[in-house]
């Protein structure tokens, strides 16, 4: 744990501690008015839920003793209330024993506040990112395999997407080119002459002398123990032969990214405000954006502006209990999927299920082990996240789909009109793409769209957002360029993606595609951009195709 976070804990166990006496305080008072004879129950279950935190938050922070007295308090209490009867003044009695040790160990604990200590890896808590930036573009990549004519041919189709390829023909070969420095991803070949198990060693043997390099392992194994190896050895994905190098590019630019992925968005819901700020504390510490919420009410507004990936509820709140309170969420269309997981002292497991039932995705006790935490709230907020992803992406490309590209036009130019800027609007088409399909069949057609999305995502800028428009369309939104700068960047890519030689059946062929442009203000609304964009790809087919016509 980081210095600075260790001392955030320490001050919020020391918050904590410092309130237990006044807790304590009404707790007595609360006894009394029971032992007046008060009639009705608002007071048990207030005195309840009392000590029930008490034992939760020690739990949290670490102070077993204190935890321990809490839950000897409350068992105490637990037997005394069935025979209790009203006005005979014994309850404060029976309990001032085990509130009396309480307050015993609050007063040394304020004298030697005692550290809890925890490990949290920053790291895991990221969420997938999209691979919008420029990926490829002079990342080092070593590939080694022993057949030289697969070597040869993804050398050259990897290197098309902007990364610079060195083949090594054997696991000596590449052992002998590493003291020199590492590559920015390795791809391995499993079987050489060395063994059917050379590539795994190589890569396992690197990684225990600390050298890791994100390694993708490609192999002409296919069997369990083949994978079950890659996995040990630290391989970060396995293609069994044959490979298509816009897979193997795809991994590439997930694992040579040097964009941060967005992180997870949390939101807290604790009635505690330092058990809230303490497990928010430690999700922030693993990289974790987190907004703490401390009453109930104020959680769906908050879940509006704040966009959390997951909820951390506790489960006993007063007035509304986390139970409720998923069941008020999920009465949200928008929230529907939003992962709930509870963190609560409850450790009865029929009362665990029932709150399951109402909603919830995941029950967690406290006190819970930093990492622990950290690591199940990255596993749901990342599922979440693949989800909601799969929700508007295509499936084939990864890009928006054509309801989700539609809507983010329209976001965009809402805010353009707003902020007086300048919106591009393109639509690209294959051109004679059914002739694509038809020489060398679908599949390979499929591997076309896939590199056009490939190229489109990673050759414009993160701020521009790319949608698979229809079969064999595909849309642009260029935020903040004219259109003259619009149609020098459509321009490049033109030129870029002509080039690409794609392979089939040993045939090398080339594909190009036409495209339409128009710009915001002069076509002002969202229906009349798209109108016009649609209007001037189809002048730049008539006028013979594989060019880009603006809408003027
Ligand atoms: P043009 O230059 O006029 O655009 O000619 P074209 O052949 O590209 O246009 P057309 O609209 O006649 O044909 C589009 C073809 O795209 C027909 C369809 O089978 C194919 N297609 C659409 N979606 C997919 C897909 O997901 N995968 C593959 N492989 N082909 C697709
Ligand atoms: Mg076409
Ligand atoms: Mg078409």
């Amino acid at each position: 744990m980081t210095r600075p976070l260790a001392d955030k804990v320490a001050m919020l166990r020391g918050a904590f501690v410092a309130q237990v006496t006044d807790r304590l305080a009404d707790a007595e008072r609360l006894l009394r008015l029971l032992d007046g004879g008060l009639a009705d129950d608002r007071p048990v279950s207030e005195l309840k839920r009392l000590l029930h935190n008490l034992k939760g938050s020690s739990g949290t922070f670490g102070l077993a003793d204190l935890q321990a007295a809490a839950q000897a308090a409350e068992e105490q209490l637990a037997r005394l209330l069935p025979g209790r009867v009203a006005g005979d003044g014994r309850l404060a009695g029976e309990m001032a024993a085990p509130l009396a040790a309480m307050e015993r160990l609050v007063a040394s604990l304020s004298n030697d506040p005692k550290p809890t200590s925890f490990q949290v890896s920053a790291g895991p808590a990221m969420g997938m990112g999209p691979a919008k930036d420029r990926a490829g573009r002079g990342k080092r990549v070593y590939l080694c395999d022993d057949d030289p004519v697969l070597a040869e041919q993804l050398q050259q189709q990897i290197a098309c997407f902007g990364y610079e390829v060195l083949v090594f023909e054997s696991p000596a070969a590449l052992r002998e080119a590493l003291p020199a420095g590492l590559p920015d991803a390795l791809i391995m070949d499993a079987v050489f002459a060395e063994g059917v198990d050379a590539g795994f060693e190589l890569v396992e043997e690197l990684r225990r002398a600390g050298l890791s390099v994100p390694t993708l392992f490609i192999s002409c194994r296919d069997d369990f123990e083949a994978r079950l190896q890659a996995v040990q050895a630290g391989g970060l994905a396995y293609f069994a032969k044959p490979v298509r190098a816009l897979d193997l590019v795809e991994r590439l630019d997930e694992l040579t990214s040097d964009v941060q992925p967005e992180p997870y968005r949390v939101l807290v819901v604790d009635d505690e405000p330092e058990v809230a700020a303490y497990h928010a504390l430690i999700l922030e510490a693993a990289g974790m954006l987190v907004q703490a919420v401390t009453e109930p009410v104020r959680v769906l507004q908050v879940l509006r502006d704040f966009r959390a990936d997951l909820v951390l509820m506790d489960l006993y709140m007063p007035n509304c209990s986390g139970r409720d309170l998923a069941q008020v969420i999920r009465q949200i269309p928008d929230f529907v999927s939003l992962p709930i997981v509870y963190l609560s002292i409850e450790t009865d497991e029929g009362k665990q299920s029932s709150a399951l039932r109402l909603g919830a995705d995941g029950f967690l006790s406290k006190p819970i082990e930093p990492d622990q935490l950290v690591s199940t709230v990255c596993l749901r907020a990342e599922r979440m996240r693949v989800l909601r992803s799969l929700m508007v992406r295509d499936s084939l490309t990864g890009l928006l789909n054509h309801t989700a590209t539609a809507q983010f036009l329209d976001n965009t130019v809402a805010t353009a009109r707003r902020r007086n800027s300048s919106v591009c609007f393109a639509m690209i088409d294959i051109d004679h793409f059914k002739q694509v399909n038809d020489t060398y069949g679908h599949p390979v057609g499929d591997q076309v769209l896939c590199a056009l999305a490939s190229v489109l995502r990673q050759q414009l800028r993160g701020s521009d957002v790319v949608g698979r428009y229809g079969g064999e369309e595909f849309a642009v939104v260029l935020s903040d360029v004219s259109l003259d700068q619009a149609m020098r960047i459509l321009e490049e890519l033109r030129v870029y993606f002509g080039d690409l030689l794609f392979l089939a059946d040993d045939r090398e062929f080339s594909v190009t595609f036409s495209c339409g442009v128009a710009a915001f203000p002069a076509y002002d609304r969202p229906e009349t951009l798209c109108r016009a964009a649609d209007s001037a790809l189809y002048e730049a087919k008539s006028a013979g195709r594989n060019r880009i016509l603006a809408a003027r």
